[in-house]
């Protein structure tokens, strides 16, 4: 069949010659109206032509009726197009056969009965039974054409020419136009509808280019994602995969996975991972909990470069979704995330809190209650030293190779971890059948001792240990800790290298210095601290230059306690450059009291050269003082430049450029060189009291003496000797040129301020006399302190 765009699309002929089988109907109507026809004229005519042509008639509707039920059975949706015209042709046999009868009962009513009544009933039913042609039959041209013409033009028009009436001749041409006018009809509804129906159908379908552009972009974005995608179909087979799932699991080329059962998709890819069976078998039951359905998403470490995130989608026709995203980075990231929280990044031990959970879980193992656990605190002794002197990057490769071996010799058995800076902690668990825990632990202190060498440098290093050994029945983390840290501090006291056990003494005098703390802040808040001075003579004792502020508290209960004791405390609570501000300000206002020519030296911390902060607190209370700052002089000890050489330079320039004496205090104690003394704004040494103590008993000790004077003298710098006690130490200090000034018993003890006014008034009315030495008389009341304040 065509229309004007040439052939029709077999699905739209087919459903033509389908419209034609369908109107049963009609096809009724038709059968009864053609046999009650010829049964009328039949009567009237008596002819039995008539009743043949019912017979017919009937004969055709059985057949007809037969064959559109076979129409109706057959499975056309695979038909082609030679299969829809057969239909088509067996339709229009029917139909034929049909009209031919009709034909030829008018052609007979005209030519044989001659009869008006026949000639009118059947010419009537026949051009009746045409009109609906158009309506019935429009699906079919050639239907249209054989069964107007079989019909009506052939035996009407041969019958009404046999008559050789010229009437009737014209009659049988009139005929013609019907036919055609019928026909025109049938095709006109036959295109119309056509074009509709493809109109409609172009509408809604793709062209072959539309649909080739799309499954590009859908190729496209597909191969694009940065996930692996599967469709499954009902039947868990490859409908859809991308390159990336491909990718992820190692599948090779695509392509030859469609319509691979997904089971087949995972074999090849563990064949391409190189997996064993059992991890294949583990992903394989994770993917099938997941098609089932049972789970939404699932993480499998396929290798241990490797986690995929396996999600489903299922979808309401039975396929699935499979979406598998790399989550290797994330999941390694996390892993380092926490490795970082658990192990110290330089030496790779544990840190404090993962060993606290290792110590923990090896407690809950298998710790005996009734067997003793260890605990070892160590600390490389001047360890700073290393990263002041050879820089930190040196620092961190000993602090490395102390872990190494550290590690080896923890062994198995033990657990160690880094805390901050150069500490480490070891525990040591209660092994059954080893009651050597002392040993054992002195041992890896001592092993770990010695010669380290590291960023090509040797270095011989002490460390400091302290242990505790406790029931593991009393085993509490924390309070182990308390107690090794308080073994170590013994440890150091005692000189480096050492390892001292805990004992409860320690813990006592712990808490003992705790206490103290506590009062000093209180002290240090009210007030109730003192100051005690100690004048510095020239070595004829014939004149005080300056006197020594020197602080001192007097506890409540305990009497008076030692300056190193309650400065050390107060260095340890952050408080002792308000300690240094109360004693400056306190020795400037005295100060004030004495003679002009007689200056004040305060002793300044360590701590308060960390910061600029000094400078600012020093000027501020010789301004509010109003006392001249070249009275005030500073001691400073050895330690202090060693701290943070660069920045405490800087501040000392500050405070010398204020007008203030700068002088190193306990001067040979500290530095070996005394080279640096050149570049420092220092115009005083005090040599420490160890240098003079026992010069008129040891020459060698003198000469050591000797040597630090000459080296002052070329330096230019003013000489004080500290600690002088007896006579014989002046005299020779004296003899020598030793000394610019004397600080010792030999001339005074510290003693309240009132008692230096008293006392520079004593030296000048004995200059006035001319004689020499001052008495030392002068000494130091408790009864009599002045306070701070
Ligand atoms: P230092 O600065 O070396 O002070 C001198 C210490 O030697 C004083 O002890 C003094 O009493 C003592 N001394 C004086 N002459 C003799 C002597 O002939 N023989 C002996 N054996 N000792 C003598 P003190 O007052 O107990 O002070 C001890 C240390 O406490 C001081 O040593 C100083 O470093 C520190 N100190 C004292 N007061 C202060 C202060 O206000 N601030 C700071 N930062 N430190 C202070
Ligand atoms: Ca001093
Ligand atoms: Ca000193």
């Amino acid at each position: 069949m065509r229309n004007e765009q040439g052939p029709l699309p077999t699905d739209i002929y087919l459903s033509f010659v389908s419209s034609l089988y369908h109107n049963r109907g009609m096809l009724v109507i038709g059968m009864l109206l053609h046999v009650a026809t010829f049964l009328l004229v039949f009567l009237k005519t008596s002819d039995a032509f008539y009743l043949a042509c019912i017979v017919a008639i009937l004969f055709l509707w059985v057949l007809r009726n037969l064959d559109m039920m076979r129409f109706d059975r057959s499975d056309l949706s695979d038909a082609d197009d030679a299969a829809v015209r057969r239909w088509e042709n067996r339709y229009i046999a029917g139909g034929v056969a049909v009209a031919l009868t009709c034909g030829a009962a008018c052609a007979y009513a005209i030519a044989v009965t001659r009869d008006s009544f026949a000639q009118l009933a059947c010419i009537s039913v026949t051009l009746a039974s045409l009109s609906p042609l158009v309506g019935r039959n429009f699906g079919s041209e050639r239907a249209v054409l054989l069964l107007l013409s079989s019909a009506a033009c052939l035996p009407m028009m041969i019958a009404a020419l046999s008559l050789g009436d010229p009437f009737m001749a014209a009659l049988a041409f009139l005929i013609l136009p019907f036919i055609l006018s019928t026909r025109m009809m049938a095709n006109n509804v036959r295109s119309f509808l056509s074009e509709k129906v493809l109109s409609a159908r172009n509408d809604n379908l793709l062209s072959a280019e539309q649909i080739g552009t799309i499954a590009s972009q859908f190729e496209t974005a597909l191969n694009s994602m940065t996930r692996g995608l599967f469709m499954l179909d009902r039947h868990s087979r490859v409908a859809v995969v991308n390159e990336r799932a491909a990718e992820l699991l190692r599948l090779g080329d695509k392509a030859e996975l469609k319509g691979m059962p997904i089971d087949d998709v995972l074999e090849r890819g563990a064949r391409g991972m190189a997996l064993d069976a059992e991890k294949s078998e583990y992903i394989a039951t994770q993917l099938h909990l997941l098609i089932a359905g049972r789970r939404s998403r699932t993480l499998i470490s396929i290798a241990e470069d490797l986690f995929l995130e396996f999600a489903a989608y299922p979808r309401e026709n039975g396929e699935v979704v499979l979406i598998l995203e790399d989550m290797t980075a994330h999941v390694l990231a996390e892993r380092q995330i926490l490795y970082m929280a658990r192990f110290d990044m330089l030496t790779g031990l544990p840190s404090r809190n993962h060993f606290a959970e290792l110590v923990h879980d090896a407690m809950g193992v298998d710790a005996a209650p009734d067997r003793d656990v260890g605990f070892l605190l160590l600390d490389v002794a001047e360890f700073r030293h290393v990263n002041d002197t050879r820089g930190h990057i040196a620092g961190d490769k000993l602090l490395k190779a102390i872990a190494v071996r550290l590690k080896s010799l923890a062994a198995a058995e033990t657990i160690a971890a880094r805390l901050m800076g150069d500490e480490f902690l070891v525990f040591f668990p209660n092994l059954p059948g080893r009651s050597d825990l002392k040993e054992r632990i002195c041992g890896l202190h001592a092993e770990l001792q010695g010669t380290y060498v590291a960023d090509g440098l040797r270095f011989e290093m002490a460390i400091d240990g302290g242990f505790v050994l406790v029931n593991a029945s009393d085993f509490r983390f924390e309070e182990l800790q308390i107690k090794a840290d308080l073994a170590l501090s013994e440890a150091k006291k005692r000189g480096h290298g050492g390892c001292a056990a805990f004992e409860e003494a320690m813990e006592a005098r712990y808490l003992d210095r705790q206490k103290l703390k506590v009062d000093l802040r209180e002290a240090v808040a009210g007030r109730a601290l003192d100051l005690a001075y100690q004048p510095m003579f020239t070595p004829d004792g014939s004149r005080v230059e300056s006197c020594e502020a020197l602080a001192r508290w007097i506890h409540p209960e305990r009497g008076s306690v030692p300056p190193p004791v309650f400065i050390q405390l107060a260095e340890e609570l952050g408080l002792v450059t308000e300690l240094t501000r109360l004693v400056v300000a306190q020795a400037c206002r005295d100060c004030l009291s004495w003679p002009p020519e007689v200056a004040v030296s305060v002793n300044l911390s360590v701590l308060d050269l960390r910061g600029d902060e000094i400078v600012g607190v020093l000027t501020g209370i010789l301004k509010e003082t109003g006392l001249a700052p070249d009275r005030l002089h500073l001691e400073i000890t050895e330690s202090c430049l060693m701290a943070d050489p660069a920045r405490v330079q800087k501040v000392l320039h500050q405070l010398r450029a204020g007008g203030m004496t700068i002088a190193i205090d306990d001067f040979g104690t500290g530095y070996s060189s005394l080279s640096y003394l050149d570049s420092l704004p220092v115009s005083v040494i005090k040599i420490d009291r160890s240098f003079v103590h026992d010069i008129d008993e040891d020459s060698r000790h003198f000469k050591l003496l000797l040597g630090i004077v000459n080296l002052a003298r070329a330096l230019e710098l003013k000489i004080v000797a500290e600690g002088v006690e007896t006579p014989e130490q002046l005299q020779l200090l004296r003899e020598r040129n030793c000394a610019d000034l004397i600080q010792g018993f030999v001339f005074a003890a510290p003693m309240p301020a009132s008692a230096v006014a008293a006392l520079c008034t004593h030296t000048s009315q004995a200059r006035a006399a001319s004689v020499g030495s001052p008495s030392a008389d002068f000494h130091e009341n408790p009864s009599q302190p002045k306070s701070l304040g």
